[in-house]
């Protein structure tokens, strides 16, 4: 039986948006709250640690977490997010962390949806769309500290 399972993060963070025509072209913060939906076939074997589970909430966490700590919170996002992303929009937001959870991921889960509300009325989605534009976007991730395989 397959199951989705969702979990929320907040975060803090300031930004701004070069080149726009308002006022979020000035630096300002905002309480980001970040949605993480995964998908995935129920742990049928009643004597698994996680029976009856998709997967541990606590796997997702040692995904998301570390992102949240080193890229995104009370960080200055235009400048830690400058390598993967050109402009730190909603939008650009909720691909950049789908790509960075999607390679993480064990192959048995699917990163089904990914919220980023950047107010607590806008919020942007992404569903499984790849980004064409920026084919780079899941190369830099890996050279997160926490992912290094080399320590
Ligand atoms: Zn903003």
């Amino acid at each position: 039986m397959t199951i989705s399972i969702r979990k929320t993060y907040k975060f803090e963070a300031a930004h701004y948006l070069p080149g726009h025509n308002g006022k979020c072209s000035n630096l300002h913060g905002h309480s980001y709250v970040l949605e993480v939906e995964l998908t995935g076939t129920l742990v049928s074997r009643t004597d698994a640690s996680d029976f009856l589970m998709v997967t541990d909430f606590h796997d997702l966490d040692s995904i998301v977490k570390p992102l949240i700590e080193t890229r995104l919170d009370h960080k200055d996002l235009n400048e830690t997010l400058k390598e993967f992303i050109p402009r730190t929009t909603a939008e650009g937001m909720v691909i950049f962390i789908a790509a960075h959870i999607k390679a993480l991921l064990p192959e048995h889960l699917s990163l089904t949806e990914v919220v980023v509300w950047e107010t607590a009325t806008s919020r942007a989605i992404w569903r499984g769309q790849v980004c064409d534009t920026w084919h780079n976007h899941t190369q830099p991730v890996s050279t997160l500290p926490e992912t290094e395989s080399n320590g």
